[in-house]
């Protein structure tokens, strides 16, 4: 029997208007769709009046239920996954069914459309160049210092998730560890009252607690200064040769490389490090 296919597809993350036609179209062919909140899907469905059998695949059934959808695609069904908004397996479940199509040969696929990181980072107006997905941020306050220490020299422009009821926290901590950095917070993207706030992190806190914290929120944060390139001077070589050595290299052979690595000629290196002994 040949298997069927999993058909991974995004969901609009606000306005209903955001679903692709190839969504749509799948959803209508497919046998299945396993979703994390079948109330929640089955609106979307109604309201592009699809009729079709639904199924829960979420956090806390997913070892379990996965193993049935993976059944149904070993039937040769074809069955659709959706979140509750955007990109299933983007902090969503979806990356172990993912797995388990790879585990078991069954063919999957993924039909684009709107991702909630993406569409706050080109609003945001930050560096779009370079970019790395951080996810959702440490609730407990040491750990999320902590995680943002261990970001400070990150160049790339960084992508979180955040839940309203946190955001006051996490801004707080940022403007303890990021004082003079740009930000942006994107809120309740492609709905009604969308909007985003730029500036230091300590200026967007000051605009939430003036105005309030409602909706869904994704935090941006520009990267870090590219650290100066290293000059490789003489003293560059001469550490380097130190280091060679210590490696087992003999020291004939470490003020080639050293003098190679820094463009300076091998008795200038030579000599000063006989000058200076
Ligand atoms: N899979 C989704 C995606 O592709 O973006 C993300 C799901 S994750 C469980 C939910 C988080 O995404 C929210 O807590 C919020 O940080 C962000 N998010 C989702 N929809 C959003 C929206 N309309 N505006 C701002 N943030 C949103």
């Amino acid at each position: 029997m040949t298997y069927g296919t999993l058909y991974l597809c995004a969901t609009p993350i606000g306005n209903l208007q955001d679903i692709t036609l190839r969504v749509l179209e799948t959803l209508e062919t497919v046998d299945l769709v396993a979703c994390e909140d079948t109330r929640k899907t089955l609106q979307l469905l109604n309201h592009f009046n699809i009729s079709k059998p639904v199924t829960s695949y979420y956090e806390h059934n997913k070892m379990t239920k996965g193993d049935v959808i993976i059944q149904h695609l070993k039937d040769g069904k074809h069955v659709a996954l959706v979140s509750d908004a955007g990109m299933p397996g983007v902090s969503d479940p979806g990356y172990d069914l993912v797995q388990q199509c790879l585990a078991e040969d069954i063919p999957f696929t993924v039909l684009p459309g709107p991702v909630a990181a993406v569409t706050a980072l080109v609003l945001s107006g930050l560096p779009t160049d370079r970019f790395c997905f951080e996810g959702f941020i440490p609730r407990h306050k040491k750990e999320r210092q902590q995680y943002f220490e261990r970001l400070l020299k990150e160049e790339r422009t960084m992508i979180f998730y955040e839940s309203p009821h946190r955001l006051e926290d996490t801004l707080k901590t940022m403007a303890e560890v990021f004082p003079e950095r740009p930000m942006a917070a994107a809120r309740e993207l492609t709905k009604k009252f969308e909007e985003i706030v730029r500036g230091t992190p300590a200026e967007v806190l000051a605009h939430f607690e003036q105005n309030g914290i409602r909706g869904e929120f994704v935090l941006l944060l520009h990267g870090a200064e590219p650290a100066a390139p290293e000059t490789r001077d003489i003293d560059w070589a001469v550490a380097r040769v130190a280091q060679l050595e210590a490696e087992g290299i003999s020291q004939k052979d470490a003020i080639k490389q050293a003098a190679k690595e820094a463009d300076l000629s091998k008795r200038d290196v030579y000599n000063f490090i006989v000058q200076n002994k």
